[in-house]
């Protein structure tokens, strides 16, 4: 874990770029030939996940002795994004397991899996879609569970769960049948009595290790719990949840970008009648980058008004990855349109941006809520 070192973000505004030069590199070279076989789910990058752990993407937004720093994540997901929109949510997946276990106050199990998670050495995801949407009223907690000597057993099922596999890790929550309340635990994909059931073909996303999940009566141990009090630490965890989805994002509208500056100049005749230009997205991008850049610094702050801000940018994040996508398509026209090019993956990736939890109907509504 030594060059995790390499990706502690400097004191200046802008990330070390030691690791995010690093990853881009490692995209671009080794993620680019298989976007499209991991678009098509004919290919799950778990050898190219562990490589860009061991380099130390997984392992910059860990706190040191207190506060956190989400800059150079995001930068460093923004790198996969510009290439692979599926790997970026994978990478978003990895990193929010990280960032539970550097958060929870179990300690044995901050020994046991932060090394493992942050360096790529272990993989794993987030389940925590449905209990993000259960606190803002939208849907029932899916799992539930019971104290038994020594843990839990928990039963129910989750519809989507992704960057999992066997041997893999996930943070999930399930409510207290018994006395109330909510537990946020490590559920662990080799244990036989959980199941990881192949979903449907989706749009888009289908080489991310995206499964159905069962727990039928799984013992859950001490050992594995993140929070025996899971609300205070949600809270905690929140905003990290959503910034870090940035990344995402940020990426995928460079490369719309990229793909409108490409076709300018056989047809920026015809394109400047457009109603949506590149000039206009790489101005919302450099807002948008200002603006994360600023909140990254501070992942803890427990102002109302900061976590307004957070879902506002996570909310124009959306809806600027489906209308750069949008605009790239009709930028390139019958070229975008031929299933070999880029442009029509990158569409499918940006619903996928809007639609991905908190999605962009619930983060309308965290607003209107107040
Ligand atoms: C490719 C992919 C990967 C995902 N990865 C994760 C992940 O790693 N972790 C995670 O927690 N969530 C994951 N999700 C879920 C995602 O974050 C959103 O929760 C989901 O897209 C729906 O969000 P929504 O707010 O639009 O809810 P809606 O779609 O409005 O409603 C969701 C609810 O509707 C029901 N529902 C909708 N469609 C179906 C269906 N086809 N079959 C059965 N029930 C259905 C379910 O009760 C579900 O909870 C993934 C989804 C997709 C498509």
């Amino acid at each position: 874990m030594g060059s995790l070192a390499l990706s502690r973000v400097a004191a200046s505004d802008q990330p070390a770029p030691s690791l995010v030069d690093e990853v881009a590199r490692v995209s671009r070279q080794e993620l680019a030939p298989l976007a499209a076989a991991i678009d098509a789910g004919s290919v799950y990058p778990g050898e190219l996940l562990r490589r860009l752990g061991e380099i130390g993407a997984w392992g910059s937004h860990v706190p040191q002795e207190g506060p956190a720093d989400l800059r150079c994540a995001i930068q460093a997901m923004a790198a996969i994004g510009e290439v692979c929109g599926a790997t970026a949510f994978m990478a978003w997946c990895q990193n929010t397991l990280v960032w539970y276990v550097a958060n929870s106050t179990n300690l044995k199990l901050a020994a046991r899996f932060g090394n493992g998670f942050a360096s790529g050495r272990l993989l794993g995801g987030t389940g925590l879609s449905n209990p993000m949407k259960s606190f803002f009223g939208i849907e029932k907690l899916k799992l539930k569970g019971r104290k038994v000597e020594g843990g839990y057993i928990v039963r129910g099922a989750l519809p989507w769960v992704s960057n999992l596999g066997p041997g893999h890790y996930f943070g999930t929550i399930f409510e207290r049948e018994d006395e109330g309340g909510i537990v946020m635990f490590l559920a662990d994909c080799s244990d036989p009595a959980i199941t990881l059931q192949p979903c449907k073909p989706f749009l888009a996303m289908d080489g991310t290790g995206t499964y159905g999940v069962q727990f039928r009566d799984v013992f859950v141990p001490d050992e594995l719990i993140l929070a025996e009090q899971a609300a205070p630490f949600v809270k905690k965890i929140r905003a990290g949840f959503i910034l870090l989805q940035v990344g995402m994002g940020l990426g995928l509208i460079r490369d719309c970008i990229s793909i409108m500056d490409e076709v300018h100049a056989p047809l920026g005749h015809v394109n400047r009648y457009l109603p949506q230009q590149p000039l206009q997205f790489r101005e919302l991008h450099a807002e948008f980058e200002k603006e994360a850049m600023a909140l990254a610094r501070d992942p803890y702050n427990t102002d109302d008004s900061y976590w307004r801000r957070v879902v506002a940018l996570r909310l124009r994040i959306g809806d600027a990855s489906v209308a750069a996508a949008h605009a790239a398509m009709l930028h390139c026209g019958a070229r975008g349109y031929l299933k070999s090019h880029r442009a029509q993956r990158r569409l499918r990736e940006a619903y996928f941006v809007a639609i991905v939890t908190p999605a962009t109907k619930q983060l309308r509504k965290m607003l209107a809520d107040g």
